[in-house]
């Protein structure tokens, strides 16, 4: 959508509301849709091609206006949920379709999943070690817990574990910067000789500093066969497993218990919006329910997901904003094949930049081009870096965060703007290029 369309929808958009608004007396206060009502109406998988605006509105008219807030709000998520994971390729495990035991859950962000996720495995270890001994104490068991992430992984991941309450143990990544089961086996074995229980691991694919996957295929039986949840935590990556030729890169995911990415990273949809799944949703479900009478509703003992306030337990708050409304909307308007297209040219793009830097004998590439990421430096001392990157962020053109690979300092260049074009990346380039050379006159003086 251009901005002209795009002007003329939002003031259309506000005359809808303002029509709401006047109506409403007309309305009826609570909607007569049984639960389930939803996923009939709506196909079962996202559109390749784009749809118009005009069928999304009409659509909301028909489809969720009837359903109010709730349940149009939880059934709407539940079928948006599937529609990303179909687009992923998810096992069918993490899928809720009609009556699978999984499902999807749009959390507000990436580091709220990994606490879901650490604190429902939380649970589960404790209520399973006190049905084999119910003389332990859940405090008794609490300290001997310990969770595990490469030492790679985002600062949310050491913050979920300082949240709830456990150890979390950072595993040295190997020389892609990625964990590998035998690492992680190593301290799991010597962490279970000192009378610690391991029972949690994040792996990350798409690392923070420099777009690094942790070795799923390894680690994900190590992690079935010593009964420790899995979690995956692809917060930027994930976007691009929409493409068949990314897709490799989460194998393994099958051997996950919850994998979670951001679309509000990468797909499109604004903030906040991240995508989180479950094998098992009782596990979450189990683990954060509350019943009280507030929230009774006359269908919750239909054992369906579907009814209303059901999605109120996969969360740490308990209202939710209809999250998933932005979804339809970017999945439609694009449909699957603009999504994938848009994706492939920031891979493309940054391959472009990792090549002009390539070409310039001054600069090294410090990791592997994935996608939209490029990790690169001028060959020589991290004082002679920062001083680049000094005047890069100071000249304001453009602007780039930095990170540590072992003992170097490295500049990240990341692709990101949904209008960036090869003419950008050119631009950019010339500009670091003048800059460098000027930082290193400097340093010959
Ligand atoms: C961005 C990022 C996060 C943090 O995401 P939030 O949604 O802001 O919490 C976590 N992990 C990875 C790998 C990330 O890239």
């Amino acid at each position: 959508m251009n901005s002209s369309e795009f002007r003329r929808r939002g003031k259309e958009m506000v005359d809808y509301v303002a029509n709401y608004m006047e109506g409403i007396e007309s309305r009826q206060v609570y909607p007569d849709v049984e639960p389930g009502y939803l996923r009939p109406l709506i196909p079962a998988t996202a559109p390749q091609e784009p749809d118009t605006f005009e069928d999304i509105i009409n659509d909301i008219e028909k489809i969720i206006m009837p359903g109010a807030a709730s349940p149009a709000c939880t059934e709407l998520e539940t079928v948006m949920m599937d529609w990303l994971g179909k687009m992923l390729q998810l096992p069918e495990a993490f899928l809720a379709g009609n009556q699978g035991k999984g499902g999807g859950v749009i959390q507000g962000s990436a580091s709220e999943a990994t606490l879901v996720a650490l604190l429902a495995a939380r649970t589960k270890v404790t209520r399973r070690l006190q049905a084999a001994s119910p003389e332990l104490t859940p405090a008794a068991i609490m300290e001997k817990l310990v969770a595990y992430a490469s030492d790679q992984a985002h600062s949310s991941v050491e913050r979920a574990g300082l949240i709830g309450g456990v150890k979390l143990k950072a595993i040295p990544s190997d020389g892609n910067y990625a964990m590998c089961a035998s690492a992680l086996q190593e301290a799991v074995q010597k962490d279970k000789a000192a009378g610690l229980i391991p029972f949690f691991v994040v792996a990350t694919l798409g690392t923070t500093s420099c777009c690094s996957f942790d070795n799923l295929l390894e680690v994900g039986p190590l992690c079935n066969k010593e009964d420790m949840w899995l979690h995956i935590d692809a917060a930027y990556a994930g976007s691009a497993f929409i493409c068949p030729e990314f897709r490799p890169l989460l194998h393994g995911v099958e051997f996950a218990d919850s994998f979670n990415f951001n679309p509000h990273k990468w797909l499109l949809v604004n903030f906040d919006c991240s995508a989180m799944w479950v094998k098992n949703r009782t596990d979450l479900t189990g683990a954060f329910k509350m019943d009280p009478v507030y929230l009774k509703h006359s269908h919750q003992d239909s054992g369906k997901l579907l009814p209303s306030p059901s999605g109120l337990h996969w969360q740490l708050p308990l209202g939710r904003r209809f999250r998933s409304l932005k979804m339809w909307f970017v999945f439609r308007m694009y449909g699957v094949k603009g999504l994938q297209a848009y994706i492939r040219k920031h891979v493309q793009l940054s391959h472009e930049f990792e090549s002009l830097v390539s070409q310039d004998p001054r600069f090294e590439i410090c990791a592997q081009v994935v996608l939209g990421l490029v990790c690169f430096r001028l060959k020589g001392s991290n004082k002679l870096n920062e001083a680049l990157l000094q005047r890069i962020n100071s000249a304001k053109k453009i602007h780039l965060v930095p990170c540590h690979l072992r003992d170097k300092f490295v500049l990240r260049f990341a692709i990101c703007s949904r209008t960036v074009e090869s003419s950008h990346v050119q631009l950019a380039w010339e500009h670091i290029r003048e800059l460098a050379a000027a930082v290193l006159s400097a340093e010959r003086e």
